[in-house]
């Protein structure tokens, strides 16, 4: 089912649905990195004029389902208490590269082990996914690359026009939603089919061990500064740590919240183990790393890059080290490698 919805029939739409939060890219005033600048980020979108369409988020969806803090537990002395659990149906507005992001998230915290981790779960079965076309990419974008510039696992598709919003139906629960609002009407959804950022991605099987030790490494130890601005606005990194914070007003006391917080593998203590072993001290053994896990071992596993091409980390960084150049020269070495006849 498609539909035109005019901005009023829209915002009459978000106003009327009970026991439902839409979620999307909103402006925050001044936010930004300078008391000039806004932020675009995810929060909630209460009228047509809340959502942003002509931006990238810096943090992506991933802040909504796996928050930056979160609390697991609180001790209260004898007993242990769980965060209350909300059931608010979300409506989560994103483009096709944040989609394919939640499904890397979704194979790690709900298909990596022997259960699902509970807490990702219990916020993943509220969502509800709408696809914002995204015709035309941003400049750093390299969706194409990675295979994210289409997608079909979502409820609904969203296209912004003068007057509105043109909407494709896909899933019963949003024909229920909809069911009586707006003009039926036609349209295709479009995908990019060509991105700024010329990126190429070597194949798995040729990405031999000499890769791991090449001097190329070198340069990001002398330019990143570990500030892990490209952990943290990415949709698919995935690590935290967990840290039990005491409330109490001595060393004894009994009173403590256990919570996890996001980390990164370019930050500085990620890697610290017990009796003061640490690995990968050089960032540039930590770039290699990142880079591995992105378009080898999680492919190796799942079959699909890790890197959905989203060009968030190129955007943030602010040494201008750029993700999608890097996998550029890990494929130049492998090209090269393949023209070189073995000694
Ligand atoms: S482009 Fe960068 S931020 Fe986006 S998914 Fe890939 S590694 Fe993460
Ligand atoms: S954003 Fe740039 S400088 Fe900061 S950790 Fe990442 S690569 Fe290094």
């Amino acid at each position: 089912m498609k539909k035109l919805l005019q901005k009023d029939e829209f915002d009459a739409l978000l106003s009327t649905s009970s026991g439902v939060q839409f979620l999307g890219p909103v402006r925050l005033k001044g936010r930004g990195r300078f008391s000039d600048t806004d932020l675009i980020k995810y929060g909630q979108i209460k009228s047509f004029t809340d959502i942003v369409w002509d931006s990238k988020t810096y943090l992506s969806a991933k802040e909504l389902i796996l928050p930056i803090t979160e609390t697991l537990l609180d001790f209260t002395g004898t007993t242990v208490v769980q965060p209350p659990v909300e059931d608010a149906i979300l409506v989560l507005f994103l483009r096709a590269c944040d989609i394919h992001a939640i499904e890397r998230l979704d194979a790690i915290f709900l298909n990596n082990g022997p259960s699902p981790d509970p807490y990702y779960k219990q916020k993943r079965d509220r969502f509800k996914l709408v696809l914002m076309e995204c015709a035309v990419p941003f400049d750093s974008c390299f969706c194409v690359a990675m295979g994210t510039n289409t997608v079909s696992n979502f409820g609904a598709a969203v296209r912004c026009i003068e007057d509105g919003i043109l909407i494709d139906i896909r899933d019963e629960w949003f024909t229920s939603q909809i069911a009586g609002s707006g003009t039926d009407t036609e349209f295709e959804l479009q995908f990019p089919q060509q991105n700024g950022a010329d990126v190429h991605v070597p194949h798995i099987k040729e990405m031999q061990e000499q890769l791991f030790t090449h001097e190329m490494w070198d340069e990001y130890s002398k330019r990143c500064i570990a500030c892990g601005r490209c952990n943290t606005s990415c949709p698919t990194c995935s690590c935290f740590s967990v840290h039990d914070i005491s409330y109490g007003h001595d060393s004894n006391s009994k009173i403590a919240r256990r919570q996890r917080v996001w980390d990164g593998c370019h930050l500085d203590g990620f890697t610290d183990m017990a009796g003061g072993a640490a690995f990968r001290i050089e960032c540039g053994s930590r770039m290699r790393f990142k880079t591995f896990h992105k378009i080898y071992d999680y492919r190796k596993r799942y079959g699909v890059n890790m890197c959905v091409g989203c060009g968030r980390c190129d955007d943030v960084c602010p040494e201008y080290i750029s993700f999608a150049n890097c996998i550029n020269k890990v494929n130049d070495l492998v090209n090269e490698s393949r023209s070189t006849p073995d000694e």
